[in-house]
């Protein structure tokens, strides 16, 4: 457990406030994670893009205090009791650790899983002549890697589940025993982090399923598209930019919304590999209120939700093989809008 994060949620629980209010419905996906964070547990959030996963983990960073950290210290070692190679040795010196403070906001370090990432840029690597000068179980040897700049932090893994099977059993050596295998080297990790890694829905193509042992090691909570029609609307009016004065009235706004929403529904969800996202939605609600003021009037109508939906949401669905529309996402989006929009 790191410093502070289960009294910052102990806190918000007994005052009854929604400590992750930055995010609008998602009650139950929100109680499952703060329950899990509160057990110590690392987190797996499934879900589509888009549907505020970083925002999330951000914002449980941010929620947390600060803390003493040595200063200039990439990997925010305790002045008391540091672990990066740099730290260590001033300290075997006897040189002082000069101290200073982060913020919640700063205990956040995010890391993207791609089939490139290795366990080097990942977990850190071994300095060969520091290696044969000093033995390999000194830690003047080892260099960090990316993940121990999480260190008594939030490390957000987003799409773990794209990383290699290799880096994956690294991964998990680390969460489990605190040992990270470099080469052919055993060096001990000092895995003082909360993990929340996310992965896209296991029915999508293309994604890589977890080992069961790594899943094992994550509580997994699935969270999904807003559940409701309000629910969207209000996080496009929270989020997204307002153009130059111009007016979106409830029903331009409605039409947006059910234009996006058609996408994850029957009968045309079974036409889409990859729905419209929130992000889809907060896109062409920017852009209806570009054409409205491209052509100077000051209030956005169902016409320009219509004009630009094709080349809005086209390029952020996919359709599916089974689609007569495979090859030509904006034409889909064209019949779906004939279909969905009113005259
Ligand atoms: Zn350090």
């Amino acid at each position: 457990m790191i410093e502070g994060l289960k009294d910052t949620i102990l806190k918000y629980a007994a005052e009854g406030g929604d400590m992750l209010d930055v995010i609008v419905g998602q009650k139950d996906a929100k109680d499952k994670i703060l329950a899990s964070l509160l057990a110590g547990h690392h987190t797996l959030i499934e879900g589509p893009p888009g549907v505020g996963k970083t925002t999330m983990a951000k914002h449980i960073a941010a929620a947390m205090p600060p803390i003493t950290v040595v200063a200039d210290c990439p990997y925010h070692c305790d002045p008391q009791s540091p672990v990066c190679p740099r730290c260590k040795a001033k300290a075997a010196a006897g040189e002082e650790l000069t101290p200073a403070t982060i913020s919640g906001e700063q205990r956040f370090v995010r890391l993207q899983g791609s089939p490139d990432l290795t366990a080097e840029d990942l977990l850190g690597d071994i300095d060969p002549t520091q290696a044969f000068k000093y033995g390999p179980q000194d830690y003047r040897v080892f260099l960090p890697g990316k993940l121990l700049k999480g260190n008594r932090g939030i490390v957000f893994f987003d799409e773990l589940n794209r990383v290699t099977e290799k880096l994956q059993n690294a991964l998990l050596q680390v969460l489990e025993e605190g040992i990270a295998t470099i080469g052919p080297y055993d060096v001990d990790y000092p895995a003082g982090f909360m993990m929340i890694a996310t992965m896209n829905p296991r029915e999508r193509a293309g994604v890589e399923e977890l080992s069961d042992v790594l899943l094992d090691r994550f509580d997994v909570v699935k969270m999904g598209y807003p559940e409701t029609t309000d629910m969207e609307k209000s996080i496009i009016l929270k989020h997204g930019l307002k153009i130059d004065g111009v007016q979106v009235s409830d029903k331009v706004l409605d039409s947006v919304v059910t234009l996006v929403r058609s996408t994850r529904e029957d009968p045309w969800r079974k036409e889409m590999d990859q729905p419209a996202s929130v992000r889809a939605a907060l896109s062409l609600y920017e852009k209806v209120q570009a054409m409205a003021r491209l052509e100077n009037r000051l209030e956005a109508s169902v016409a320009d939700v219509r004009k630009v939906a094709s080349s809005s949401l086209g390029s952020r669905i996919k359709p599916s093989p089974e689609s007569k529309f495979y090859d030509d996402p904006f034409k889909l989006i064209e019949e779906l809008v004939s279909n969905v929009l009113e005259e």
